[in-house]
């Protein structure tokens, strides 16, 4: 094994992501010691139970001290509360950077919090499960999906090409945008998708004349699809969409258009316009295949593999 990348580093917020990233930190031998915060004193035992770091912290300013790179891994809304936190503790030279979902937000939340003396790169993995907590981690999570590196106009581009070359050893693809080009992008791929499913699975939660185990027992019908994705994290999710407001809006009102026009088209019995829509559409699933980011394998045990 080469020599790790970093010397220290240090992870605040050991969910599903913190905990994942010091699986895949440890495993791939990239840091000479693993630095864990987290406020939850019982993640923190989860976390020395599951062997993830060297040392744990109950403050995330302890865990940076000496440490070359810094990743917050809590959720969106809590970044200046981290940003403040660690300020007077980050090593000259240090590289700090993120997870969150949304990038725009968390550079406002901690640039001005942080010295000029450390360097500030945002990124975002696109990979993550509905899962959340120490234990849903895995050392995997990362391996052939997406990681956004967001760097600032004025990123030293030392330190841009250190965290790429860190998210490359992951086993991540890694692109580089900017935070708000980044922010739209993921309104459209993500955030308004998850929108989406979390009001179709409170629709039916709350019809009248449909029981909820009806909701349940015939769930397969698309519906389930959606109940996976609605079962993801609640503070996260809230954080993201009070974090990415702007983009979320926009993309909501283009998607409020298009689901007007569906309905016109099916009050008007358009069969032709309806086709070509699901033809499109199908052919975007079969595109995401065919570049290696999904499988053809059916999800959710519908068929034994
Ligand atoms: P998670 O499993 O809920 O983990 C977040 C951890 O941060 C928890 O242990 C939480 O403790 C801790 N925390 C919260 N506020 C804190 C603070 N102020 N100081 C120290 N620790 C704090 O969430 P996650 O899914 O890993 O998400 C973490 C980040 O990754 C978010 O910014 C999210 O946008 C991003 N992300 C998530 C996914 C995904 O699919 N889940 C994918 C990509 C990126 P408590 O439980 O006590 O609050």
């Amino acid at each position: 094994m080469t020599d790790p990348q970093f010397g220290r580093v240090a992870i605040i917020g050991i969910g599903l992501i913190g905990s994942s990233l010091a699986r895949a930190v440890r495993a791939r031998g990239l840091a000479g010691h693993i630095a864990i915060a987290d406020r939850s004193p019982d993640h923190l035992e989860r976390a020395e139970a599951l062997g993830l770091g060297d040392s744990l912290h109950a403050g995330a300013d302890a865990a940076v001290k000496d440490a070359d790179l810094v990743i917050s891994c809590v959720p969106v809304g809590a970044s200046e509360e981290v940003a403040k936190l660690i300020s007077r503790d980050l090593k000259p030279g240090a590289i700090v950077s993120d997870v969150g979902s949304v990038k725009g937000s968390v550079i406002r939340q901690m640039q001005p919090h942080l010295p000029a003396n450390v360097h500030l790169v945002p990124a975002h993995p696109v990979a993550g499960t509905e899962f959340s907590g120490p234990d849903a981690g895995f050392a995997e999570l990362f391996e052939n999906r997406w990681c956004i590196v967001t760097p600032l106009e004025d990123s030293d581009p030392a330190a841009v090409e250190a965290l790429v070359r860190f998210w490359r050893a992951l086993g991540s693809n890694v692109e580089t945008m900017g935070a708000d080009h980044h922010d739209l992008v993921l309104a459209i791929t993500s955030h308004v998708p998850h929108l989406i499913a979390y009001n179709i699975v409170g629709t039916a939660a709350d019809l009248e004349t449909v029981t909820q185990s009806e909701v349940m027992k015939f769930s397969a019908g698309g519906f389930r699809d959606f109940t996976r994705i609605a079962a993801s994290d609640p503070t996260m999710w809230r954080d993201v969409f009070l974090h990415n407001r702007e983009a979320v809006i926009e993309v909501l009102g283009r998607f409020t258009e298009d689901l007007i026009a569906l309905q016109r088209q099916i009050r008007w019995g358009e069969a032709d316009k309806l086709y070509d829509l699901f033809s499109r559409t199908r052919a975007i699933r079969r595109g995401i295949i065919g570049i290696g980011q999904e499988t053809p394998a059916p999800d959710f045990g519908r068929r034994k593999p």
